[in-house]
């Protein structure tokens, strides 16, 4: 469509908030089930394979602005923003430049996909090439 996936990205101000149903656990499945079906699998300690370029930028775009879309786009669940207690920002906070959270990289569950590498919105994430022998694992492919 005549530009890179990342620019055509547009601001959360523009759309409204779609509500999805919950996953039925017969046609549709919540991110965890499907990540333990993949068998990905890689050390807790290992080095962090995704690259947050600037964290600054990452709060006051990929959390202002674009409302934490790597929340939504990640299909494994690596990507949350984390409040002041300790839970998971849901989809649909009031979200403010001053809001005290953190980005939180569950770098463990990542299934290799590349999407926010070539998602964010500001180019921000760097996907690299993990520790040797790690992620995936699909018995059936
Ligand atoms: S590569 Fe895919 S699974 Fe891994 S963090 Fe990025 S979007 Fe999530």
């Amino acid at each position: 469509h005549g530009k890179p996936d990342y620019a055509a990205t547009e601001k959360a101000s523009h759309f409204k908030p779609i509500a999805y149903p919950k996953p039925d656990g017969v046609l549709t499945f919540d991110r965890l089930s499907s990540v333990f079906l993949s068998n990905t699998n890689h050390e807790e300690d290992q080095p962090v394979h995704l690259k947050v370029k600037d964290e600054n930028l990452q709060k006051s775009s990929e959390y202002v602005d674009f409302a934490g879309l790597s929340a939504r786009y990640c299909p494994a669940g690596v990507y949350e923003w984390i409040d002041a207690d300790g839970n998971s920002v849901p989809a649909d906070a009031d979200r403010k430049p001053g809001d005290n959270v953190r980005f939180q990289i569950n770098a463990q569950n990542c299934v290799h996909c590349k999407t926010c590498d070539i998602k964010d919105p500001n180019q921000n994430i760097n996907w690299t090439v993990p520790q040797g022998g790690e992620g995936p694992v699909y018995s059936v492919m």
